[in-house]
């Protein structure tokens, strides 16, 4: 049984909780910690055995800080889900107490500091982290990146992909667009091509009338691979209908594509239809719940992390970033990383 310690307990880290308590075997939440410390009680006084003080041996403990929590000797590994800004602080503390670290994408919000995640974890000389790109996870996208990998219908050429989102509260902004929204399809390319890109282009189409003043709903991405495949992603955050992810890899000798999510098809007079997922939480369930199996199993073994690794999340980071210096050019962006570390050479991408 892995003992492990939640900081950050608002939307996705309650939503790991019920994950890790309710779904998953092998786990249990043994202490929690969140800048909102009434949030952090409350939410372990829902838990079994919640409600004991900071350091209690049964209970579910409740810390003032991410830190203390990373050194509660009952916490055997991390589970990061604060804001972005916080990341780095928390896996660089992880990693110095040898714990493995789950941390919610992103990696860090800038890439110097997953750069410094990076050195910290080579020095190590193993890997204790992963980042959460669930899509890797998720039974369709396993299924196509099988076919594009086999080789069955040839090289791939081109990757048509669409991240269509029913709306998105005010604050949200056009760099938010790259940042929370693309970066899963930036992740998906990598992995799917098992390459990095090369560059970033972005254009703005007419904006969508549901769209705030100033911000680029949508924006289309043309990500060039290394080898020269063209991706292009529409990330459309005002599309009103529901969450739609699209996806095609248009190879020389055949065609494989994302099925629909929804469940049943219902046909009736004149028509059928089915349901479209509300959200990405009811998209991806069990893209997560693997994700995270999947991640307790390897740790549970005592093996190192075979997810999405600290490179991946400098990747797309240093992408993320491309990609806004792109909308801000109107021009093609080249990705510039630094040198691969042997540690992340297994694969192009891990
Ligand atoms: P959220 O609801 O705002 O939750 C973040 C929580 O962390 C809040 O309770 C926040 O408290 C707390 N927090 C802020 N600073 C902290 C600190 N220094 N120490 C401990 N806790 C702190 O955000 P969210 O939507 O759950 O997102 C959390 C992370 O998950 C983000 O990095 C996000 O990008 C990622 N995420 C990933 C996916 C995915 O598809 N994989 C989906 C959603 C989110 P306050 O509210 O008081 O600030």
């Amino acid at each position: 049984m892995i003992n492990v310690g939640v900081i950050g307990v608002g939307m996705i880290g309650q939503d790991h909780i019920r994950r890790l308590s309710q779904v998953l075997s092998g786990a249990r939440v043994a202490a929690v910690s969140d800048v909102d410390s009434d949030r952090a009680r409350s939410v372990a006084a829902g838990l079994p055995g919640g409600g004991a003080g900071a350091g209690a041996g049964a209970g579910v403990a409740v810390h003032d800080t991410g830190e203390a929590l990373i050194a509660d000797p009952a916490v055997d590994a991390v589970l990061v889900t604060s804001w972005g800004p916080t990341h780095e602080a928390y896996v660089l503390a992880a990693i110095d107490a040898g714990k493995p670290v789950f941390c919610e994408k992103p990696l860090a919000s800038t890439q110097e500091a997953c750069s410094r995640i990076v050195d910290a974890e080579v020095a190590t000389g193993r890997r204790l982290v992963q980042v959460g790109f669930m899509r890797r996870y998720d039974a369709q996208y396993r299924a196509m990146k099988e076919v594009v990998a086999g080789g069955s219908i040839g090289a791939p050429l081109l990757m048509h992909a669409a991240h269509r989102n029913p709306s998105v509260p005010p604050h949200f902004t056009s760099d938010m667009i790259i940042n929370d929204s693309a970066v899963h399809d930036i992740d998906v390319a990598r992995w799917m091509f098992d390459e990095e890109i090369a560059s970033v282009t972005v254009f703005k189409p007419r904006q969508n009338r549901k769209a705030a003043p100033g911000l680029n709903d949508p924006l289309l991405l043309l990500l060039r691979m290394t080898s020269g495949v063209l991706v292009d992603v529409e990330a459309s955050l005002n599309a009103s209908f529901g969450y739609d992810i699209r996806g095609e890899v248009v190879c020389e000798d055949g065609t494989v594509e994302l099925s629909e999510s929804a469940g049943a098809v219902v046909k009736r007079t004149g028509g059928y239809g089915a349901r479209v997922p509300a959200d990405w939480r009811e998209r991806f369930a069990r893209a997560f719940d693997t994700e995270f199996q999947e991640w307790l199993d390897t740790i549970t073994a005592g093996l190192e992390p075979t997810g999405p690794s600290c490179w991946d999340g400098y990747a797309a980071t240093v992408t993320c970033d491309t990609g806004l210096a792109a909308l801000r050019s109107g021009a093609s962006e080249p990705v510039v990383l630094r040198d691969r570390p042997d540690l992340y050479k297994t694969a192009a991408t891990s």
